[in-house]
């Protein structure tokens, strides 16, 4: 596995319930909306000085989408959800220890 993970490629599938990234290294990996929203690391979600998760999962709704995405800088990626959630900056490096993959082990 990469140090330095980029994604090659972000895409939104199925109506942006599933988010495909496919990594400068080959790698690909397929996310769930719900599971990255749940995973935002925005001040809103998690408080910033004692990693304290704020977000409750059961608010967040099953059928939740990516609406859009962009890259930020080199660094990361912010995801426009369909609850209107759009302060969340996902770094490459957050996405990839995401990954729910067999190679990843999560
Ligand atoms: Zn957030
Ligand atoms: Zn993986």
């Amino acid at each position: 596995m990469s140090n330095n993970p980029r994604p090659a490629r972000v895409e939104l599938d199925d109506g942006g319930g599933r988010v495909l990234i496919e990594w400068v290294d080959g790698h690909r990996s397929v996310y769930e909306a719900r599971e990255l929203r749940i995973n935002c690391g925005c001040a809103e979600c998690v408080e910033e000085w004692s990693n304290r998760k704020l977000l409750d999962p059961a608010t967040v709704a099953a059928d939740i989408r990516a609406e859009d995405y962009l890259m930020v800088g080199r660094y990361a990626v912010q995801f426009l959800w369909s609850d209107t959630h759009y302060t969340g900056i996902y770094p490459f490096g957050v996405l990839r220890k995401l990954c729910r993959c067999g190679e990843c082990g999560n």
